[in-house]
């Protein structure tokens, strides 16, 4: 059974689930995903979605036009060219393709052989994730796939990665067959589920992974209702955590020493001269001890970011260059910032941020470790993973956009914004590590922080459209940065 790592958890309560919730559940075939998703959309009242679902109908109808599955191109022009359309309900689902109901036939076998080719190119994966992104987004969803938790939905409320033995899921199989009346012997079954784990494993796009953030659930013991109950838990777990965060702001409020006060009525004005507006930002708690992550696009993003954090202490861990400018450095010192050097490993800096984080201090990081071209976060370097794993620190997600082209008051070209993400926290970490080297594990963390990078701009596009300004300045730094990221790291 999980872990959970809540002070009580008789109080779990379905309640404490908002109607807006989003859950991801991936893993592997046969481990019993759609049935959960199924239970967990009625027993919460969420919408169902099966993304398998959706490459099933693209599939049929590359078979049912015989067009080679193996061609991208041909895939990619089918999927952009029709209407793919779930009609999702609280238990099963309605697929329409071309307004053609394909519910049934989207199962066959013909379906089953070719739709794992399918789902492989990345041009396909790229058209259906935008669509499964367009569904979610709003909430109150169960999705289930094999990449939800780690690139449909890096923000989703709760991740599960539900999983079981080998054996247990050709078991499971075998009986399904036989109450459908297929005769499939339990040896190719369990030749057929090897080389599906071994395939989704191994593929170069969306992978199947366990999100390090994910709850992983091994149901092999387990009956189908305990099953569902460990997910239905899992699910109510983050949303515990959040209501024990309350209590902590309060002490925050009041812990709260003179040199920050005055920090923050600076950085404060600042954001006020320059018009910026905070999304999810205002009273919202973070644990103690926990990493603040944000995207890195202009000189002035330390102070803005800063500013939303005024009802607590933080430290900062900042290029070691600033500390030697005056008065900069002085100011540096003042709000306890720790000075990195950016080329290479810098071992004593994150010994300091890692006691910082471990002694209950919150750290402002800039993970992408320098400026990047406006439109396009990340990559995020491993360091944030390093740290993570040393630390085990929860860590908020934070997107700044339009510090680049700010102007007094606001400005037209690119609107100042600054949102925060919902609280990330490891519960995948040991379970990933038991089967993972560390550095692999470092890249994941990274690759989650960038797509909630990613996943923050989009929202902030739903509000505002990208301006042509962001577009154009976007395109011309991309490769400016390119060439700042030799001279800074050195890579
Ligand atoms: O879940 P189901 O077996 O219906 O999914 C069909 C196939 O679609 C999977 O075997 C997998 O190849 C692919 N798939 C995927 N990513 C998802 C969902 C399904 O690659 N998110």
């Amino acid at each position: 059974m999980a872990n959970f790592p809540v002070a009580s958890w008789e109080h779990l309560t379905d309640d404490l689930l908002p109607s807006d919730a989003v859950i991801a559940i991936d893993g592997p075939a046969g481990s019993g995903k759609s049935s959960t998703a199924k239970a967990l959309a009625k027993r919460f009242n969420l919408l169902y979605i099966d993304t398998g679902a959706m490459y099933r109908a693209l599939t049929l109808a590359a078979l049912k036009g015989e067009i080679d599955c193996s061609e991208e191109n041909l895939l990619v022009e089918l999927a952009s060219s029709s209407s793919l359309e779930l009609k999702t309900g609280r238990g099963e689902i309605g697929v329409f393709w071309n307004g053609e109901d394909v519910s049934l036939a989207i199962r066959n076998p013909e379906v089953d052989a070719m739709v794992s080719l399918v789902a492989s190119h990345g041009g396909v994966r790229n058209i259906m994730v935008k669509y499964q992104q367009a569904l979610g987004r709003r909430g109150g969803v169960v999705m289930e796939g094999r990449d939800i938790g780690s690139v449909v939905f890096p923000l989703a409320t709760a991740k599960i990665f539900l999983h079981a033995t080998l054996e247990a899921r050709v078991d499971r199989r075998f009986k399904q067959n036989q109450q459908r009346g297929h005769q499939v012997s339990h040896e190719e079954l369990t030749e057929e589920l090897a080389r599906r784990d071994k395939k989704y494993s191994e593929r170069a796009t969306s992978p199947l992974v366990i999100s390090p953030d994910a709850h992983v659930i091994d149901s092999s013991g387990m009956s189908l209702d305990q099953q569902n109950d460990a997910c239905a838990l899992a699910c109510l777990v983050n949303p515990a955590l959040d209501l024990e965060l309350d209590t902590d702001l309060e002490t925050a409020l009041r812990e709260i020493p003179g040199n920050y006060r005055f920090a923050y009525a600076i950085m404060n004005g600042l954001s006020r001269f320059f018009g910026m507006k905070e999304v999810n930002c205002q009273g919202k708690a973070v644990p103690r001890g926990c990493i603040l992550a944000s995207n890195h696009v202009s000189l002035w993003d330390p102070p803005l970011v800063g500013s939303t954090f005024r009802r607590f202490r933080v430290h900062t861990l900042a290029k070691a260059e600033l500390f030697r400018i005056w008065p900069l450095g002085a100011l540096f010192r003042w709000v306890d910032s720790i000075p990195i050097k950016r080329k290479g490993f810098d071992g004593t800096a994150f010994n300091l941020a890692s006691e910082s984080l471990l002694a209950g201090n919150n750290l402002l990081i800039f993970p992408e470790g320098t400026r990047r071209a406006i439109g396009f976060p990340g990559p995020v370097r491993n360091g944030l993973g390093i740290l993570v794993q040393a630390t085990r620190a929860p860590m908020v997600p934070i997107f700044i956009r339009g510090s680049y082209g700010r102007c007094p008051m606001g400005s037209q070209l690119s609107p100042l914004e600054i949102s925060h993400g919902p609280v990330i926290r490891w519960h995948g970490l040991d379970a990933l590590l038991e089967t993972t080297d560390r550095k692999e594990v470092s890249r994941r963390i990274a690759r989650l922080c960038q797509s909630a990078f990613e996943e923050l701009q989009a929202r902030s596009f739903d509000r505002i459209s990208q301006t042509d300004f962001e577009k154009k300045v976007g395109c011309k730094q991309l490769k400016k940065f390119a060439l700042r990221q030799k001279k800074v790291f050195g890579t």
